[in-house]
């Protein structure tokens, strides 16, 4: 994100991307015009919080009109800085780490995998969906020739720390961590933790408790 968007709060920073494919798909199906009531359909957010986060865009909505989908589009596409094609690295190819190898982010983000590692030598110097793992002694150095900035970390929790020591020597400044780990890190590298069991566990304890609640988390 560039400069502009410092004042954006961190929960409407990271509902941009939501909003953003959403109006992609408007926009490529015709549509120049939405109202926050049917953005609120979609994206599964309540249309207060979706006037409040775009008033922050300096998108002011209409009675009776709605959101110009064209001005919504550009001002996402500047802040988000979609032109600037990120470049990320996979590290761990087992079961989670294949599937986003095989997963296309190009057709949501303009993000791609550009490369994996592992320490498994019958998965180095072999190729996913065209893209080539290495061994993880060439993690330093491939990570820096080829100014990855984004490491996502698909390895057994155990090796999790470690492997973000070794990153830090890099230019890499976000991590999307998999593991159930907790990762120390310098203020220069931030990291987003998605622990999928914790997910489902979660989700599946609110159904018990909250059967009915419509809330979202
Ligand atoms: P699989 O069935 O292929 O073992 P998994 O997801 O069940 O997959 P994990 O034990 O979670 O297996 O390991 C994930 C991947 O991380 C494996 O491919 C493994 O070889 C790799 N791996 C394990 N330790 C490290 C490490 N220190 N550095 C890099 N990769 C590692």
């Amino acid at each position: 994100m560039n400069e502009e968007t410092t004042k954006i709060p961190q929960a409407t920073a990271k509902r941009l991307p939501l909003y953003y494919r959403f109006l992609k798909n408007l926009h490529a199906s015709g549509k120049q015009r939405v109202s926050s009531a049917e953005l609120s359909e979609a994206v599964k957010v309540d249309s207060a919080t979706i006037r409040r986060d775009f008033s922050y865009f300096g998108a002011l909505g209409k009675k009776g009109y709605g959101y110009n989908v064209n001005y919504l589009l550009t001002f996402f596409r500047k802040t988000l800085d979609q032109d600037e094609l990120s470049k990320v690295a996979l590290i761990g190819v087992g079961n989670l780490g294949t599937a986003f190898l095989h997963y296309n982010f190009l057709k949501n983000n303009n993000t791609k995998i550009e490369m994996a590692f592992d320490v498994d030598k019958e998965k180095v110097g072999k190729e996913i969906c065209g893209i080539r793992i290495y061994d993880m002694d060439e993690l330093e150095e491939r990570l820096k020739q080829e100014d990855i900035t984004v490491a996502i970390l698909t390895v057994p929790a155990s090796a999790a720390q470690t492997i973000t020591d070794r990153i830090k020597k890099t230019n890499v400044k976000g991590i999307l961590n998999f593991t159930p780990a907790r990762l120390n890190v310098p203020p220069s590298i931030r990291v987003h933790h998605i622990d999928l069991a914790v997910e489902l566990q979660s989700l599946i304890y609110f159904l018990k408790n909250y059967p009915n609640d419509d809330t979202e988390n």
